[in-house]
């Protein structure tokens, strides 16, 4: 069965900066199961490379406040959509990411604090029954 992933885990540079952040697990898991590729930041019109954002008050922001909330829920929706259309239980999704993290997040200050809390996507995706995993329980589906 198909399993949706977040793109930069397997080195596609779709991060904020840019850059290739490959996991060894993920490319394991890519020998073993269909996996299918998504950045909802890109998804939902973000450029490559933007700045970063945290979430404040249910509010997707730039450190000077700029909202990108909107993008951030388009981007959601639209991997919901691809998560529906191949009929995705499970989904790997980069922890503490505006979008793809699930229980901990960044807190909205800036200072490379976690809270507890979900990206904008993982919440809607697991709200819609698909189980969410991170990069580091990635094991789990490898056996
Ligand atoms: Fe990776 Fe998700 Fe951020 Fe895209 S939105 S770069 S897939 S963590």
């Amino acid at each position: 069965m198909a399993v949706l992933i977040s793109a930069c885990l397997l080195g596609i540079c779709c991060r904020y900066d840019c850059k290739a952040k490959k996991n060894q697990m993920a490319c394991k898991l890519a020998q073993k199961e269909i996996l299918i590729p998504v950045c909802p930041e890109q998804l939902g019109g973000r450029p490559t490379p933007r700045k970063p954002v945290e979430i404040l008050n249910g509010r997707v922001t730039e450190s000077d406040g700029t909202d990108h909330t909107d993008e951030f829920i388009r981007g959601a929706v639209e991997t919901l959509k691809i998560a529906q259309i191949n009929n995705i239980k499970t989904a790997v999704l980069k922890s503490n990411s505006p979008s793809c993290g699930f229980g901990k997040i960044y807190d909205g200050t800036f200072s490379k604090t976690l809270t507890d809390g979900n990206g904008i996507t993982a919440e809607l995706l697991s709200k819609n029954g698909v189980k969410i995993l991170n990069e580091y329980e990635i094991e789990a589906l490898l056996y």
